[in-house]
């Protein structure tokens, strides 16, 4: 069983590294812009790409280029750019409440925790909170049987857990989002430079890569017994049904939170990805996780529904997996909801 299990688990790290290496041979002839800029600087070298593509923030433009280690290939300082340009579009979006000369003194990086956080904190306390009311003030007669419905402690401590943890998640997509303005990812920011054909086949991978790979950090938080000690048994404290609520989707010790996010942000190192689909993907696991604490299943397989992780918390070695069932069934933990 153990070996079957390596040897699947090894095909699929096998299987994403043949895909990373052929898709960077592929991704090298699609880069946004790559031809324009190429022609334009063999036909006129003596001018510069922006004073044909004059930018809002020219001044802004002209620093960050010039600031890069290295020269670097005009399409990757265009792509580089647009990031940046992204990551500020998304900071003026949250963060516009702040008096700019307070945001002037903060750096990009900071703004973007921020920005994270804020965004982190109000998905997690709206649709947590409206959930619960939804499902508890409005119609917890009808849906739970007497005495199964959490109390208020069990939900005052698991938002307390998680508000504690929340400005340690918002680290990892601000990083992330630094990580990709230095060009070292396979983020791409125009769906119009791959084709959607190309656009849908990466998001298939990407999808496959965090499936695999948030269902075995789940698991070897269980298994290795430091993992389970130190960080995941904070979230397994709510073991049985009367004691999961939606707040329980956040409630973790901020590593662990932190570790079973990492798939997505280390996946964009070897497969292309659209960047906003990417930070859209990442804060909707905080609306997913919402959802599977609540303890009512509704079958919709093969989506690992609320079903699934209440097994999850009162087995503990059972139905690892993140949005899909096939990991479990592949690697032999699916327990499936009477
Ligand atoms: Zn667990
Ligand atoms: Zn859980």
């Amino acid at each position: 069983m153990f070996i079957r299990q390596v040897l699947v688990a090894g095909s699929f790290i096998l299987a994403f590294a043949a895909a990373g290496a052929f898709l960077q041979q592929s991704q090298a002839k699609v880069l946004p812009y790559q031809s324009e800029a190429s022609t334009i600087e063999t036909l006129h070298p003596d001018v510069s790409r922006l004073d044909i593509f004059p930018e809002p923030r020219g001044e802004k433009v002209l620093k960050t280029v010039s600031q890069s280690p290295a020269a670097r290939p005009a399409s990757q300082s265009l792509l580089i750019q647009q990031l940046i340009e992204e990551n500020e579009w998304k900071n003026d979006l949250i963060l516009g409440f702040l008096p700019t000369s307070v945001r002037a003194q903060m750096p990009r990086i900071v703004q973007s925790w921020l920005r994270c956080y804020l965004a982190c904190f109000l998905l997690y306390t709206i649709t947590s909170g409206l959930w619960a009311y939804y499902i508890y003030a409005c119609f917890g007669r009808q849906l739970f049987k007497s005495g199964h419905m959490p109390a208020w402690s069990d939900m005052y401590e698991q938002l307390k857990v998680a508000n504690v943890s929340m400005p340690l998640y918002a680290v990892l997509p601000a990083v992330t989002e630094w990580v990709m303005e230095q060009g070292w990812t396979r983020a791409y920011t125009r769906i119009d430079s791959i084709g959607v054909g190309k656009y849908w086949m990466y998001f298939a991978l990407y999808m496959t890569s965090v499936e695999f790979f948030v269902y075995w950090m789940h698991r070897g938080l269980h298994e290795v017994k430091q993992g389970y000690r130190w960080f995941h048994f904070i979230h397994h404290k709510y073991n049985k049904e009367n004691s999961l609520s939606p707040f329980a989707g956040l409630a973790f010790h901020p590593l662990d939170g932190i570790l079973q996010a990492v798939p997505y942000c280390w996946t964009l190192f070897y497969i292309p990805m659209h960047s906003l689909t990417f930070e859209l993907l990442l804060f909707m696991t905080g609306i997913w996780t919402t959802n599977i604490h609540d303890c009512l299943h509704g079958r919709v397989e093969p989506i690992m529904g609320a079903g699934y992780h209440t097994i999850h918390h009162t087995t503990y070695q059972h139905n690892y997996g993140h949005y899909f069932i096939f990991m479990d069934k592949l690697f032999g933990t699916l327990q499936v909801p009477i």
